[in-house]
């Protein structure tokens, strides 16, 4: 595996691989790598591209106040990881490298898929999202690009970025990778302590309990996400931030669960914030329109 800190010693390594006739797959991360980040990256090695995998800690998506500071870092298990994994380029660019815009500069906006949820409690942090990417995409220029579905808001936000600015690549969505109790795997986890990691696991059980209305057949998105509710309010130690039914493509909020409707959450467990999401599957497609009886009007 080459580890590579510059941008032109990167744009050098991957023209010769673009010379061999190779592709370009690309999984950028922050670091702090898990089982989660090697699922993307074994998606892009069942391609047969080269692997590119960056991990550069974004200062552009945290707000002040935010936990740039102490966001884990571990440069050298991660890059042992990636070996092991079969990577077959590390970008590990400082900040001095990738140059994030100053006051003034120039920033990638997302419309309004980045009006809620995440952009609603973290502002400026998807418009750090989508300019990161710019940058790392005109950097590595990849053919595919692998991003989670854990990362719900940031996939329907890039997508969007890359279908309006007409960049020339592809999406990869991968699963959610999680642990056994259901925690979805992050790098923040290693900051909960003993008692949060125990409580973070209520996230996912609230999300299967809503997911399990929705299967039942309740179309109210109050009701479904209520499911959710009754299993984290009152959870010591979690403060939920916001609990919504959403469209997976625009993050419109939905008064009615729809086939591939997404509940997405946010809390602090404890001082770490975690998001996670499921997609509901209704019983059955709503008739289009007809509220079901006694379940009220579709508003959304
Ligand atoms: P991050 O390092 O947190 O910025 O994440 C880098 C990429 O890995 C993003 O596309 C994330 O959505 C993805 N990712 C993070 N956690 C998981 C997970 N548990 N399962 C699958 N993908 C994940």
């Amino acid at each position: 595996m080459q580890v590579i800190e510059t941008v032109p010693g990167l744009r050098a390594a991957l023209g010769r691989v673009r010379g061999r006739g190779m592709g370009v797959e690309f999984v950028p991360t922050m670091g702090a790598l898990h089982a989660g980040h090697l699922s993307l990256i074994d998606a892009a090695r069942s391609r047969a591209g080269a692997v590119v995998v960056s991990i550069f800690v974004n200062p552009g998506q945290f707000g002040p106040g935010e936990d740039f500071a102490s966001y884990p870092r571990d440069r050298a298990g991660d890059l042992k990881m990636l070996a092991a994994a079969g990577v077959d380029v590390a970008f590990v660019p400082s900040d001095a490298e990738i140059q994030l815009p100053g006051a003034g500069g120039t920033t990638v906006r997302p419309g309004a898929v980045s009006g809620v949820c995440e952009g609603a409690w973290r502002p400026g942090h998807l418009e750090g999202v989508a300019t990161v990417c710019t940058k790392l995409f005109n950097i590595v220029a990849p053919d595919r690009v692998y991003l989670g579905e854990k990362d719900a808001q940031q996939v329907a936000v890039i997508r969007q970025m890359v279908a309006d600015l007409n960049f020339p690549l592809e999406i990869v969505v991968c699963p959610t990778v999680r642990e056994e109790d259901g925690l979805a795997m992050s790098s923040r986890n290693r900051r909960l302590d003993p008692a949060g990691r125990r409580a973070a696991a209520v996230l996912a059980a609230a999300l299967q309990a809503a997911r399990q209305t929705a299967e039942r057949g309740e179309y109210s998105s109050a009701a479904v996400a209520g499911a959710a509710r009754a299993h984290l309010e009152g959870c010591p130690g979690v403060q939920l931030q916001y609990l919504e039914v959403v469209d997976p493509g625009t993050f419109a909020r939905r008064d009615r669960v729809s086939a591939g409707s997404l509940l997405v959450v946010a809390a602090l467990v404890g001082p770490v914030r975690l998001i996670d999401n499921v997609q509901l599957v209704p019983a059955a497609a709503p008739s289009l329109g007809v509220p079901a009886a006694g379940k009220g009007k579709d508003e959304s």
